[in-house]
């Protein structure tokens, strides 16, 4: 069942209001290089807003496709509050496959984080979506994971990962990223390898401190940029994205362009932001927030034909 819009109204923090308490964080990680286990590690360290009903099971449904093949196609979020910041996770799907779906999920990030395992290092599919990250110009840093292996070559990996940004780096800023060494699995990350972390603490303040707020005016007019679509099977289709301008209000009339050029108008049904693993409707949303809207759906017809 889904709750009403006013059951949820305590979930809504002044602060979510001041975008500058935005991160918008995409992670870029190979295949059980830990992304889950680290992303786990946030959030129970960090404040998670919980509802008290199962809004998120209804639309947090598992894609058959993605099923099928074991890897992630659809944008999956999270967020998890640190202080006064709240920080939204950006899955990303870490397969060439889906090149288009990286680009998209991309635009919705301001800073990236790329986590590598202290044992394997940098991999294809770790260098495909990083390239794609540092061209759309989104701030990286890098986190060397499983530090605890006895195996670990935690130097000689950070050495690889360096040669990496040389040869993709769009911007000469870019590389100047921070490097942390972690272990998810223990949860601890440290900016330091010879002194072993204790909690997420540094992890949270780097994200903080290098990943640059959102932007964007609350005042303007409404400009969204859907960047992925997904299906309950109560709402119907949910588009994704990130408000790049003004105030997205449930019942408001917008109007849509299409990649073809085509405008339409559509009336938002129900918004919804994100919360530890779960969707929280909201009334409202704002410049820099990422939120799942009810609503849209013609333009997403349209995406799906492209698809095929
Ligand atoms: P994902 O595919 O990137 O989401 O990777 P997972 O989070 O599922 O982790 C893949 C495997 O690596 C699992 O068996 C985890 O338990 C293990 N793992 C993750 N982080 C660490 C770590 O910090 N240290 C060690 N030793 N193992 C880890």
């Amino acid at each position: 069942m889904l709750l009403q819009v006013s059951q949820y109204s305590e979930c809504l923090n002044l602060t979510d209001c001041k975008n500058e308490n935005i991160r918008n964080l995409a992670i870029i990680a190979h295949v059980d290089h830990g992304k889950t286990t680290l992303v786990d590690a946030l959030l129970k360290q960090g404040k998670v807003f919980r509802s008290h009903q199962q809004v998120g099971a209804l639309i947090m449904d598992t894609n058959p496709l993605e099923r099928e093949r074991g890897i992630t196609i659809l944008a999956k979020n999270a967020s998890v509050s640190y202080g006064d910041v709240r920080i939204n996770i950006i899955d990303t799907p870490g397969h060439a496959d889906f090149s288009g779906e990286v680009e998209r999920v991309m635009n919705m990030a301001d800073g990236c984080l790329l986590l590598v395992d202290a044992v394997d290092g940098p991999m294809p599919q770790t260098t495909y979506v990083l390239r794609q990250a540092l061209q759309q110009n989104v701030t990286p840093m890098v986190v060397i994971n499983k530090i605890d292996r006895p195996e670990a070559r935690t130097a000689e990996v950070v050495t690889m990962i360096q040669d990496l940004f040389l040869e993709l780096a769009t911007e000469v800023e870019q590389l100047d990223f921070p490097v942390l060494y972690a272990s998810a699995r223990d949860g601890y990350a440290t900016a330091d390898p010879g002194v072993p972390g204790t909690d997420m603490q540094p992890l949270f303040d780097a994200i903080v401190k290098s990943v640059p707020p959102p932007g964007g005016d609350m005042a303007a007019p409404l400009q969204m940029l859907v960047a992925a679509l997904d299906y309950d099977n109560y709402l119907g289709q949910v588009s994704v994205g990130r408000i790049s301008n003004g105030t997205l209000r449930m019942r408001d009339d917008v109007a849509l362009l299409a990649r073809d050029g085509e405008i339409s108008t559509h009336n938002i049904e129900r918004i919804f932001v994100f919360r530890g693993m779960e969707r929280v409707e909201v009334p409202e949303a704002y410049a820099g927030d990422i939120v799942a809207v009810s609503g849209l759906d013609a333009c997403i017809h349209r995406r799906y034909h492209n698809f095929d």
